[in-house]
């Protein structure tokens, strides 16, 4: 009964709520679900040309982006922290339009092996861009490291375009040969802290995913364009949710379904309400669980895993690998443990926010240290996704899965950085008909 009211409804531009019908309206109405990068952008867009409800089911909004105030009102970012105003161009334009300003940050990165004696100091232990030689490394051994790193960065940009999602990373640096002594000391620290995958993880990627994903970001324009967002990623969020008039935290939808002609949304507390449109920004495993779905639908969105990233902020400054580590990114490596696996993974914020504070402010990574109880200040548990073939042939089967009445947004759509996130969520605007360039 209520949805075939609500389809009646949906002809004349008259919305449900729980308090009854209201009347007509001039705008059609959307329903975006889900208010992390990839929701909000779209959101933004769409509420040029609709009256746009966001539905978030945490108190907050943000999703992966998250800012917590700690010490003497210091704002750190405890997920997503980083962009490039050369990688990012979607992102930077959003930051532009919103008046949010970024403040340039140094990515030099530290590792030490806590095994041998390999460390790899920005500006202390490379000499002339080099890496030194360390002592009880065999000079056998480090020729064919120095080697691999030579022929890896040419092999890599071999691999851009080719959309080849059989050859995984595991089985490329099995199959061209590459040492042991590379891979644990320099590949997977390099890489696994981009994607906050383990080895083992990384291992399943195509290669060629990870040299599309990289090929923007290490352009030398974009190594150096590195920017935080000055105050925290919230003051994006806010800034976006200050231009919407129906934001509703603290609702997760527990139902979406398409009608004759538009979209019914239910959640715990408002039952059922219709809308003409609908985007989906949610994981795949959420929207499996919230969409009724056609059977290519649960085929294509059940390609996609997530998996969990513990981060935790301190000021226990015993965990980081040596004093002499500077770098924004400090990692612990390990070349004895059983699987190829890099250890921790430490980040001082202190530099790359630019806090005003002489204590140093780190956040750990899936920390296996023991960091001191009396100095965690924040723990929280995220998902990324975890690039495979599989999941890499389903985004480009999801894309043609957006109509102009339900899109699909986020940022395992792509890279899983914000970027890909951001353009998620102009696409899924574009495929419900608002252009960005258009609209009030
Ligand atoms: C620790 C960490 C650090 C990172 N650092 C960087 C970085 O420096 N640079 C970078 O580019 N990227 C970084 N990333 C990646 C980046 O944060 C993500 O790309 C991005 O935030 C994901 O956005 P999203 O919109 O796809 O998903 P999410 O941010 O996960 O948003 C999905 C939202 O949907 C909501 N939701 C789920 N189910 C429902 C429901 N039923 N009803 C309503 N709402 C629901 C969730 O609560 C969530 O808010 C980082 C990620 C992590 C975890």
């Amino acid at each position: 009964m209520a949805v075939a009211a609500a389809t009646l409804n949906g002809h004349t531009g008259i919305q449900g709520t729980k308090e009854g019908w209201r009347l007509p309206m001039s705008r059609k109405s959307v329903a975006v679900i889900g208010a992390g990068i990839s929701g909000l952008t779209a959101a933004y867009i769409l509420q040029k040309h609709f009256d746009v409800t966001l539905f978030e089911a945490n108190d907050r909004l943000g999703g992966n982006a998250e800012t917590v105030s700690v010490g003497k009102r210091l704002d750190v970012d405890l997920g997503f922290t980083g962009y490039s105003t050369v990688a990012y161009p979607t992102l930077s334009r959003l930051f532009r339009e919103l008046g949010v300003e970024g403040q340039p940050v140094v990515s030099a990165s530290d590792a030490v092996c806590q095994d041998c004696w390999f460390a790899d100091l920005n500006g202390t232990t490379v000499a002339g861009g080099e890496l030194k030689r360390p002592e009880d490394a065999a000079e056998a051994v480090w020729d064919s490291f120095t080697a691999d790193q030579q022929r890896f960065g040419k092999e890599l940009a071999s691999l851009v375009g080719t959309g080849d999602t059989d050859l995984t990373i595991g089985g490329f640096l099995a199959d061209r040969g590459y040492s042991s002594y590379f891979t644990r000391h320099w590949f997977y620290p390099r890489f696994g802290p981009w994607f906050l995958l383990g080895a083992a993880d990384l291992d399943r990627m195509p290669v060629s995913f990870l040299a599309d994903s990289m090929a923007p970001l290490l352009n030398p324009a974009a190594l150096e364009s590195w920017h935080t967002v000055r105050g925290g990623s919230h003051t994006y969020t806010a800034g976006i949710a200050a231009r919407l008039s129906d934001v509703r935290l603290s609702t997760p939808v527990r139902n979406v379904r398409r009608t004759a002609d538009g979209v019914t949304v239910r959640t715990a507390d408002s039952g059922q309400e219709y809308f003409n449109k609908a985007v989906l920004a949610v994981h795949p495993q959420q929207a499996l669980r919230i969409l009724e779905t056609t059977p290519q639908e649960r085929d294509v969105l059940g390609a996609f895993r997530f998996v969990a990233v513990n981060v935790v902020l301190h000021t226990d400054t015993s965990v980081l690998p040596t004093p002499d580590c500077t770098g924004a990114l400090m990692m612990h490596l390990s070349c004895r443990s059983s699987g190829p696996e890099f250890a921790d993974c430490h980040v001082d914020v202190t530099q790359s926010l630019r806090l005003d504070t002489a204590e140093r402010y780190v956040k750990s990574f899936n920390p296996t240290d023991a960091i001191d109880p009396a100095r965690v200040l924040a723990r929280r548990r995220y998902e990324v996704p975890l690039f495979t073939g599989e999941s890499v042939r389903a985004q480009a089967a999801l894309g043609t899965r957006s109509t102009d009445r339900l899109a699909f947004a986020g940022s395992w759509f792509g890279n899983g950085f914000h970027e890909a996130g951001c353009l998620s969520g102009v696409r899924a605007a574009e495929a419900l008909g608002a252009r960005w360039d258009q609209g009030a």
